[in-house]
């Protein structure tokens, strides 16, 4: 299983998601106004530390898809 990490520039938010989650596979490879997406991580706690990394005041997890 893979995460990957939304950040968001007007919302200031960095949000994980699973790569099987329609988000992201509606998304992907898709550099937006808003924001863009990350790599993909092996881990959970690897995505959290990219998404907090990237200083996004709101770091959070896709109620949709992640548990
Ligand atoms: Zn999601």
């Amino acid at each position: 299983m893979s995460h990957v990490v939304y950040v968001n520039h007007p919302t200031n938010k960095a949000m994980v998601h699973d790569t099987n989650c329609g988000k992201y596979t509606y998304r992907r490879r898709d550099e937006t106004i808003n924001g863009y997406w990350s790599g993909t991580f092996g881990s959970l706690e690897e995505a959290l530390n990219y998404a907090k990394g990237t200083g996004k005041k709101n770091v959070d997890t896709c109620a949709f898809c992640v548990k």
